[in-house]
């Protein structure tokens, strides 16, 4: 049903979110300002969407029995978790309308995917390797060469599942079986090493009937593979590339039939825009957009997909940026709480572990 046309679905009706993580909880938030009620399917009964919904149902993201019962009760579907297996999506998109589609999953959810992807379409990526085994691990790195990053082809996220090889590291095949078993045993990606300028992302919305907004482009900053600050406008680095990034994110969401918001992380490079990786659903880099423009990336999501028209995705202010509160960062809770420039968002999870995001703070510049 996912490449169904779609009609406008009333303020009242449910939309349905599977996975209960931050990202869900924000697209309540906007859905709820909008008169739409959210059941959301999940593990975690204190996950913080489920802390917000109106319906929580836990289940097993494989439990097909649970998933056609949850989809049933919705008018429609969408995901705040790439990781989730096809067959999940299928079982839904059989009772109700599914956005973004199966093949956006498909793709956003491994990264030789994504990549061999985009390259088809002509854009640029780090020179990669696939390996399904260890010997072919091997190989991968001798094609490759170092410094390289080794990264699991699915179910990594922020920095897990990503091995760093120095340059001029040697490893025997010992060193290498390891390696891969440290990475899961499951297919990885060899990718070069990038020397970029800065990294950046887009965050695109697209409606049914093909229309497409992009939001000002964050400049991102990460630290061991987590993003921890966001700005916009990204500084020169970045701006020259935006040009070439919209050009190849346009022909990717009109290549997926893409409904609803997209992101697409890219590395700024000498040469041009080297595309990192994509996420078929709102991201990280685009909380500013909740007080930093006139819509967000979570209302223009749900507009997206209840058929409604996308709103003005302008900056309210010059800039805005963004800080995650990562692990302990947190317990600086009572500062933010007092500073008249920050807005808080916290996202009611119980224990603060190292690497877990707690909550971020947009300041408007
Ligand atoms: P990823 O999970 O692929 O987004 O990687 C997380 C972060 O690690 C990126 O945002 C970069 O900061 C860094 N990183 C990933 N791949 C590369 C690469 N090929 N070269 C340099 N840095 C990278």
């Amino acid at each position: 049903m996912s490449d169904r046309a779609i009609s406008t679905l009333p303020p009242g009706s449910t939309i349905g979110i599977v996975g209960c993580g931050q990202l869900g909880r924000m697209l309540i938030q906007a859905a709820s300002q909008l008169g739409y009620r959210c059941h959301v399917f999940g593990q975690e009964e204190t996950g913080p969407a489920a802390q917000v919904a109106t319906k929580f149902v836990a289940g097993a993201f494989d439990d097909m029995a649970a998933l056609s019962a949850f989809a049933k009760e919705c008018d429609v579907v969408t995901y705040e978790w790439e990781n989730l297996p096809g067959s999940a999506l299928e079982v839904i998109g059989r009772e109700v309308p599914l956005h973004p589609n199966a093949r956006a999953l498909e793709i956003g959810q491994s990264r030789w995917n994504e990549k061999s992807f985009v390259s088809d379409l002509g854009g640029g990526c780090a020179p990669y390797a696939r390996a399904t085994n260890a010997q072919e691990l091997a190989a991968a790195i001798e094609t490759i060469g170092t410094p390289a990053i080794i990264k699991s082809d699915r179910m990594g996220y922020d920095g897990k599942g990503q091995i760093r090889l120095q340059a001029g590291e040697i490893l025997d095949a010992a060193a290498i079986q390891q390696k891969w078993e440290d990475l899961g045993g499951n297919d990885v990606l060899v990718e070069g090493f990038v020397n970029f300028d800065a990294e950046f992302s887009l965050l695109i919305a697209r409606s049914a009937d093909g229309g497409m907004r992009f939001w000002d482009a964050p400049q991102n900053t990460h630290e061991g593979g987590i993003l921890r600050h966001s700005i916009v406008p990204g500084g020169e680095d970045v701006a020259v590339h935006i040009p070439a990034a919209r050009a190849l994110a346009r022909k990717i969401a009109e290549r997926l039939d893409y409904i609803g918001v997209l992101a697409i992380e890219f590395f700024a490079c000498k040469d041009g825009p080297l595309f990192n990786e994509m996420a078929p659903r709102v991201h990280n880099s685009g909380h500013w957009t909740i007080e930093g423009a006139l819509t967000s990336q979570f209302e223009n999501h749900i507009r997206a997909i209840c058929g409604l028209p996308l709103g003005d995705t302008r900056l309210i202010e010059g800039g805005a940026e963004m800080q995650n509160l990562i692990g302990h960062d947190i317990d600086k809770w009572p500062d933010l709480m007092g500073d008249q420039g920050a807005h808080l968002h916290l996202y009611g999870k119980r224990e603060a572990r190292e690497g877990r995001k707690m909550g971020h703070v947009t300041r408007l510049l």
